[in-house]
């Protein structure tokens, strides 16, 4: 986008007062994913967006893994809604789709316009596959945030690892009026990076790919997959070590789960006592 001349700064948005701080004379323009991919750290959106008002700044959320269900910007004051509907709006993994939803109908024609010009439209039948989809959105993402909380809540009990990221798991309330944390979990092993590949290779249920959202469980290894573009340097610096692993907790029973994650410890246990 540097091309077209637009700048850009990134910030932590676990404290909102870093955007404020970060306004420059050009500032149009707040974008904010929460919870964050793959460290799913939270944003605030209510502080985020009253920054903005003051200065006419219009504020954009990425709200693909919480999902409507779990987290409505715009009654938030939020302007723009974004999501990738190949995710948890799809909910099968057969689609790539996306939409933003707007309060405003000038800013609506805007990007109608936009779209309308440049041909980003859906073809029929994955407007079907995504229409289809999102009857079930409520019963999926219920029955998600139950199994990646439970499954968040044993990860916390193995030796190996040292860190579990998911939304309100010390217990806390979920805050930015997220109904329920939704289906993502991360975790670090502490072992070598071998060690941390083997355990992606030895689970039977969570299959080892990209994308998420979808009602069966993938496992993703973002140092190696989804983040692999980003410099090693600030990747590590934002916590995306290598041996972070990202989960997307599918729809399945939840002792199947917990068996097949155990199976994929126990896999590398004699390798990490070894070492
Ligand atoms: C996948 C994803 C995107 C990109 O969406 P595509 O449908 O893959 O183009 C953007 N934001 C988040 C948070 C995502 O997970």
């Amino acid at each position: 986008m540097k091309k077209f001349k637009l700048e850009f700064s990134y910030v932590d948005g676990t404290n909102p007062e870093n955007f404020k701080n970060a306004i420059q004379d050009n500032t149009k323009l707040f974008w904010i994913e929460t919870p964050t991919n793959p460290l799913l750290k939270l944003t605030d959106i209510e502080t985020v967006v009253s920054f903005a008002k003051e200065k006419n700044i219009i504020v954009a959320v990425d709200n693909t893994f919480a999902t409507p269900y779990i987290q409505q910007p715009l009654d938030l004051g939020a302007d723009i809604v974004m999501h990738s509907a190949s995710k948890y709006l799809g909910g099968h993994c057969d689609v790539i789709g996306g939409a933003l939803i707007v309060k405003d109908d000038e800013l609506a024609n805007k990007l109608h316009f936009n779209q309308y010009a440049v041909g980003g439209m859906l073809a029929p039948f994955e407007s079907w596959l995504l229409m289809r989809g999102m009857k079930t959105l409520h019963l999926r993402m219920e029955r998600h945030s139950m199994n990646a909380m439970k499954i968040a809540e044993y990860l916390e009990t193995v030796d190996i690892v040292d860190r579990v990221y998911c939304p309100g798991l010390d217990g806390s309330k979920v805050p930015n009026n997220m109904k329920m944390p939704g289906g993502m979990v991360s975790f670090s092993i502490n072992a070598d990076v071998e060690t941390v590949k083997k355990f992606t290779m030895s689970t039977k249920l969570f299959i080892l790919a990209e994308s998420l959202g979808g009602v069966e469980s993938l496992m993703n290894h973002p140092a190696f997959m989804t983040h692999a573009s980003i410099p090693q340097e600030i990747r590590e610096k934002a916590g995306v070590t290598d041996g972070l692993i990202r989960l997307s907790v599918g729809i399945e029973h939840i002792d199947d789960l917990l068996i097949d994650l155990r199976m994929a410890f126990a896999a590398i246990s004699e390798t990490v006592k070894q070492a």
